[in-house]
Parts: C-alpha cells; structure tokens; sequence
C-alpha cells in the first residue's frame, strides 16, 4: 500500500502548528513538552534552506539554552561570537559579547542547522512533524471558531483535521493569516533589499555591521568555515538594480559600506549563488482569535537590517505556547499584549533604519536604542523561568481543549 500525506495524519490533535522552522518547530516543541498533542506540517522538504541571514541576538542564545539545547547547537560546528563591531563609515565601535544571563557568545547557525534542530526536539518532545505538507483552509464551526483544517500533500492528498488551536507559524506571506483574515494593527514604512551570500576562506572575528549613508553591510561567521554577507540597500534602488545582475549590485553596495571587505572578498570563495530579497515593509498583525493564533513572522514581521526575526520568533514562541496551555482565551489576549509591549520599540526602530534616511550620527543613537531593546528583551525571557506559565503537564492539554476551544 502506499502511504500518502494525508495517511500520516490523524484525525484530531490538541494543536496543529502551520510551519515548522524556528516559530512553528519552537512552538510545537514546547506544546509537546507541555503534554499537548501536536502536529507540525510544512509544505517545505525537512532540512531545506530558506532567504534569511542568520544572526542569533542574546534573546534568541538564551531561548536556545533555557530550552536545553544550546549544547546540541554548539555540537554542529557553528563557532561562538564574542564580539560585534560597528562600523560608522570609517569609525569602527567595537564591543564584547559579555558573559551574562546564562550567555557567553553569539552563535549564527545556517537555518538548515538551527531549523532541523528544532524540529528534532520537536518530535522528541512527542509532536508528529509532517514536511511536504501544507495548509489549504480552515475549517470553521457553527459560530465562525476555527475547529481545524485542510492538509494538502504535495502528493495531493488531503487530510482533515480537527484541534483545538491553529497556529499560523508559515512566515511572513502567512496563508494561516489570510484565512482567519487576521488584521494588520501595525504597518511599517520602509523595506531594505538584501543581497546576500556564503563565502569560504575569508577570515572574520565576531559580527560585523556597516553603514554608510544609503547602505549598510554585514559579516556573520557561520559553521563550516564559512561568513554570511550580506549588501543592504533601498528596495526602490535593489530593484533598479536587479536587472543587471545581483552580482553587480552587490559588489557595488559592499564597496560603498564596507570597502576593506569587500577587497578581502576578492579572495574569498563564494559557496553557492547570491540571495536577493527585494524587501518587504514590516507589519503587526493581530496575534490571535476563536481557536487561532499566530507566531513569528506571521503574525509580526520586521525588516531583516536589525537581524532580529529569529530571535523574537524563539522568545514568541515561548510567550505563545504559555498561553495556549493555560487554556484560556484571556492567556491569547494576554500573548498578544507582552508580544506587543516587548516589539513595538524595536519594529519601530528597525523601520527608521531601513528607511536610509539618516545620518551616521543617527544611526549610532539608532542602535543605541537597539541595545536598549534587547536588554529589555533578555530581562523579560529571565522572568519566564520565575513563572511556571501555567500548568505545563498533560492536564494542561486539556485545558486547551475545554478552555480555549470550548468543547
Ligand atoms: C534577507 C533576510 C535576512 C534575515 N536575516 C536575519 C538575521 O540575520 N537574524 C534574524 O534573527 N532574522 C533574520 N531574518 C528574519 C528571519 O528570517 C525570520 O524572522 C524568520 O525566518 C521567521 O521564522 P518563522 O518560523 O516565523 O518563518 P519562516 O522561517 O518564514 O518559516 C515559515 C515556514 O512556513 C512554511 N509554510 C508557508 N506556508 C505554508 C503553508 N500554507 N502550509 C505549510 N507550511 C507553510 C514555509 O515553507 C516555511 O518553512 C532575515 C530575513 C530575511 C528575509
């Protein structure tokens, strides 16, 4: 007999998570930790690549090691970062990753590692993770609340299944969102192009960010001996410019910010082909209703010149997946409210900053706030382990299917 898509999938879970990268797998970890019975479907192949550099900030290195995982990260090769250096044309700013709150260096995994990892501990955790599979509707019940939804396999098979919460976890162009017509409460004004690739041989120390007026680059060190970089630019001036070749724009943004890398590239390797991302405006939407909710991107997407979307998607998932055990639709409200307060300073931040419209002297106190955010950020991921988040044993799957589905 041969097994479908659809044939893997039971009728009926506790939470069914739509994407299983860092959100989605994060989350499905932590409901499957907590008791609940997950399923996981990505229309993705397992371990594949996806357009992101990689940068972890503190919040998302702490998230990694609160959850016990840090140690497996670390186990793959990807090298720890001590320092960070800003570059404000020719002034270099360099600073120490300091050892505190449980961290003592930055990591940037490549999102075929850091994704697959999640998902590991997602499946050891008990949730079903099912690739190759997407959601295709929701399906409602009498009053309007989502009950459950529509598998497609790539094979076409489909599967209908019922649980007590949807969680759009499938990025910032979310199918989820746009079947629960989720609002946009917050627009930002500005996108970045990014241009980006792997180099090997290139000899790198820590994080590296440069801006100059109109640009901005970077250079993240990553596993298997290799440097993420990175060429920023205004979407309008990316697309003019894409015509001619990716290659060109970039060579041309990196030797306006950071011309001492771009000579050293010139003896560096590149692994695989430039990444182009032509921008997106950065958007909040709301977080959740009857019977859904949504994590990372989905439901909060900023533009990636403050490297900041997997952090805030791990710290998410957390604040999330308390919500959903405690059972209740006040917790949901409750998720909602702490995404926001701990976002908004930073989406608003990071959207001045993609609009090139400043200064160096404005950029400094720009990032200056930045650091600020994340302070912040950490001290809010330190008070989670002061709070059980509710009940966190298999009773609290109950919860979520008397509470929050209300059957
Ligand atoms: C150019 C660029 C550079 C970036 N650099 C950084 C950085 O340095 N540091 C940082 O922290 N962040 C960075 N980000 C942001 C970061 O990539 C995102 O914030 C992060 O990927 C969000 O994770 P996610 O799990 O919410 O969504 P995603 O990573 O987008 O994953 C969503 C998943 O959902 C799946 N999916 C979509 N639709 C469906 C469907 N209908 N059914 C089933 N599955 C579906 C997709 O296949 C995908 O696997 C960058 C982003 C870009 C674009």
């Amino acid at each position: 007999m041969t097994t479908t898509t659809a044939s893997l999938i039971r009728p009926e879970y506790d939470a069914l998570v739509v994407g299983a990268r860092c959100a989605g797998a994060a989350t499905a970890m932590l409901l499957a930790r907590a008791g609940l019975r997950v399923l996981v479907v990505d229309r993705d192949r397992e371990g594949s690549d996806t357009i992101s550099t990689h940068a972890l900030m503190r919040g998302g290195v702490l998230q990694l090691a609160r959850w016990g995982l840090l140690d497996r990260l670390r186990a793959t090769g990807t090298p720890a970062v001590r320092s960070a250096t800003f570059h404000y044309g020719h002034e270099a700013l360099p600073f120490a990753v300091k050892p505190r709150d449980g961290v003592d260096a930055l990591y940037a995994p490549r999102r075929t590692v850091l994704d697959p990892l999640l998902v590991d501990a997602a499946r050891a955790a008990g949730a079903q993770v099912v690739h190759g599979a997407a959601l295709a509707e929701v399906v409602r019940g009498p009053s309007g609340r989502v009950e459950g939804a529509v598998i497609e396999g790539l094979d076409g098979s489909r599967a209908r299944v019922a649980a007590s919460i949807v969680i759009g976890a499938d990025g910032a162009r979310s199918r989820a969102a746009r079947l629960v017509s989720a609002p946009t409460e917050r627009a930002g004004r500005h996108a970045c192009g990014v241009v980006y690739g792997h180099w090997s041989g290139l000899e790198v120390e820590g994080y590296h960010w440069y801006y100059r007026p109109g640009v901005s680059a970077g250079a993240i060190p990553t596993g298997d001996g290799r440097t993420c970089v990175f060429a920023a630019l205004p979407r309008p001036r990316l697309l003019d410019a894409l015509p001619g070749g990716a290659d060109a724009v970039y060579r041309e943004v990196l030797t306006e910010a950071a011309p001492e890398l771009a000579a050293a590239l010139r003896s560096a390797r590149l692994d695989a082909r430039l990444q182009p991302f032509p921008g997106i405006p950065g958007f909040m939407r709301r977080a959740w209703g009857p019977g859904w909710a949504l994590v990372g991107d989905a439901g909060y997407f900023k533009d990636p010149i403050t490297a900041h979307g997997i952090t805030d998607a791990l710290r998410d998932a957390e604040l999330l997946a308390r919500a959903v055990v405690s059972g209740t639709e006040a917790a949901l409200a409750g998720y909602q409210t702490a995404r926001d307060a701990a976002s908004v300073e930073l989406f608003e931040v990071t959207d001045r900053i993609a609009s090139f419209e400043w200064d160096l002297e404005e950029a400094k106190g720009l990032h200056k706030l930045l650091a600020r955010h994340m302070a912040s950020e950490v001290e809010l991921l330190g008070t989670l382990d002061e709070t059980s988040g509710g009940a966190t044993g298999p009773s609290a799957a109950l919860g979520v299917a008397g509470g929050i589905a209300g059957r």
